[in-house]
């Protein structure tokens, strides 16, 4: 066989609460990845909701990485240092056309979406219907000034225009939650005009994430199946925005005894409660079904 390429790989998490298995199993998948051959493997903590993010919780991420033998290559990345870089790219997509302001409150579009007799529906749920896409350069100026509250999102048919029709793709290494695998053709339709800039925040995941993972030369983003869906408007961003195009490679979540995917409210099977009871690193990670994972070792 011949040789793993040098990649450049990273793990991602939120400090929102303490890591658990499914965390375990997709931080080992990414060092493995990047360590198999000799390429990096770094760690950025995705910091930007600040409500519900915590200090205490950032630093169980390196405690728990530590402890299990998850190295990390160079100096870690924190979103909460990057708000000005976000908001300077959604300006700039805003005044080239491709992302507009949205007042609407939740309650609206949900309103608007069950007059519709067919909403459109996406990977999630049914997708924003659109109503703000239409207002005029004006109605937008005179709302924004009057301060009312706004989220902004992406025109995807905007972008698609924008990038002359150009079909886009994704080359995926691992597998989607339906098999997909190998060459995969970017929808970019498939999850609406999503919001790239919350109505709390000014920011959010999917821009800063794209821009991250160019800023870290990341060459292979590896992440849970539950994330397939997400590439299709990352993709896209990535094109809009000119940012460097990884390979992804998504795998299996860990689930529960009920074949439920774990969840923040699985508090036994936090690294911290399994050490706490007494398990060593190598059996929480083979738990995690990354026994083998970590033996791809320095
Ligand atoms: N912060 C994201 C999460 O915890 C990671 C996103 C990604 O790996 O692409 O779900």
């Amino acid at each position: 066989m011949a040789p793993a390429p040098p990649e450049t790989t990273r793990f991602a998490p939120s400090p929102s609460g303490r890591l658990h298995l499914g965390h375990a199993l997709a931080a080992a998948t990414a060092r493995r990845l990047a360590r198999a051959g000799g390429g990096r493997f770094l760690l950025r903590i995705e910091d930007i909701d600040a409500a519900r993010c915590r200090p205490e919780f950032d630093a169980g991420i390196l405690e728990d990485l530590a402890w299990l033998g998850l190295s990390w290559d160079g100096p870690v990345l924190r979103q909460s240092t990057r708000l000005d870089a976000y908001r300077a790219a959604l300006a700039e997509l805003g005044a080239r056309g491709l992302g507009y302001p949205c007042f609407c409150t939740r309650a609206e579009i949900v309103a608007e979406l069950a007059a519709m007799s067919a909403a459109p529906q996406g990977p999630e749920g049914p997708v924003y219907p659109g109503s703000c896409r239409a207002l005029s350069p004006a109605e937008r100026e005179r709302r924004i000034a009057a301060g009312e509250p706004h989220a902004w999102r992406l025109d995807v048919a905007a972008c698609v225009a924008a990038l002359g029709g150009h079909p886009l793709g994704f080359e995926e290494t691992g597998r989607g939650p339906a098999g997909e695998t190998g060459q995969q053709e970017v929808l970019p339709l498939l999850s609406g005009d999503v919001v790239l800039g919350r109505k709390d925040l000014g920011v959010s995941y999917h821009l800063a994430l794209v821009m991250d993972d160019h800023l870290q030369g990341v060459t292979l983003v590896t992440r849970g199946e539950d994330l397939f869906a997400a590439t299709h408007i990352q993709r896209l961003l990535q094109a809009v925005l000119g940012l460097g195009v990884p390979r992804y490679h998504h795998h299996r979540l860990v689930r529960d005894a009920n074949g439920r995917r774990l969840a923040k409210r699985d508090r036994d099977r936090e690294i911290a409660a399994l050490r706490a009871a007494g398990l060593a690193p190598g059996d929480v990670l083979a738990l995690a079904g990354a026994g083998g994972l970590a033996a791809v070792d320095s």
